[in-house]
């Protein structure tokens, strides 16, 4: 039994070491391949996210990094492979995964007030029938203070900045309280300010023992921001803390020619410096 159970999740055979490491892991998945169409988007990927630690998914355009988010929760179907959440599967354990999509990909065009969308982060503590009380806006209104936007409660999402709704879908994820959060370009195309709120709230996250796992596109605050990386073009690259993983050879292998030489070994070795003409993003 115990020996089926490791061949299922990819462990190798009779590795205790690797079936303990898998269960305690907030998300875990083996062998995973994701395709829309003939080409995978993600092909044969494992990986075993570290608790308690800020987490970077990096890799180019196109890699399979949203892919590989939203087939850890059951958005996509995989063709093959096995997502374990907390040692558990994914269905069982939805209620303690926190989700930020890329924000192109939300398109509000029907008004809806800030405090209404946090309040979608309570809604399966409300049930979909539940009554909304004081003490529910009062948790959602304390969610968006988490963001600073408590002073945009009744303001329209469509009204708000591109920065401001991703503070504001950060408070819906908050609002869950959820043990895993999952969040997709969190900083694409966001103010300074935004940026620094949202890092904070993250590192309070971890501080509180909490999973972050970012896609990140930002190659030059990698090691500022995070404790560990998991590199991705369709497939896994590397995986590990970033002095380990970050490296000029990982990202080579990552981005192949879209990165140059020059450009590699700054980043890599001096990874919270900014480069000069791009600021790191890719
Ligand atoms: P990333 O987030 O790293 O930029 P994605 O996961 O969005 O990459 O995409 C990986 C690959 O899958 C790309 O080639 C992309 O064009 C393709 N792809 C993503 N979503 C879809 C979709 N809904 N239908 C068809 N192809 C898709
Ligand atoms: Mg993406």
């Amino acid at each position: 039994m115990a020996v089926e159970l490791a061949r299922e999740n990819g462990a190798p055979a009779g590795s205790t070491e690797s079936r303990q490491h898998l269960q305690q892991s907030p998300l875990a998945i083996r062998g995973l391949t994701v395709t829309y169409g003939e080409k995978p988007a993600v092909f044969s990927v494992d990986m075993t996210v570290e608790p308690g630690r800020m987490t970077a998914i990096i890799g180019p355009n196109g890699a399979g990094k949203s892919t590989l988010l939203k087939a850890a929760l059951g958005i996509v179907p995989p063709v093959s492979g096995r997502v374990q959440v907390f040692g558990k599967p994914l269905n069982s354990q939805r209620g303690r995964i926190a989700y930020v999509p890329q924000r192109a990909s939300v398109d509000w065009d029907f008004p809806t007030r800030v405090i209404d969308v946090v309040m979608m982060g309570l809604y399966r503590e409300l049930g979909l029938l539940g009554r909304i009380t004081g003490r529910h806006r009062a948790a959602a209104k304390a969610c968006l203070d988490r963001v600073g936007m408590g002073d945009f409660a009744t303001r329209q999402i469509g009204q708000l900045s591109g920065g401001q709704q991703q503070r504001v879908f950060l408070a819906r994820a908050l609002a869950q309280g959820a043990d895993l959060y999952l969040l997709d370009e969190p900083f694409a195309g966001v103010d300074a300010a935004t940026e620094k709120a949202i890092i904070a709230v993250l590192k309070q996250l971890r501080a509180d023992g909490k999973t972050v796992v970012v896609v990140h596109h930002d190659l030059a605050t990698v090691g500022e921001y995070f404790d560990n990386v998991f590199l991705i073009n369709t497939r896994k690259v590397a995986e590990g803390p970033v002095a380990q993983a970050f490296t000029a050879e990982t990202l080579q292998s990552a981005y192949g020619g879209r990165l140059a030489t020059a450009q590699v070994d700054q980043l890599a070795t001096a990874p919270t410096s900014r480069h000069p003409q791009t600021g790191g993003a890719l």
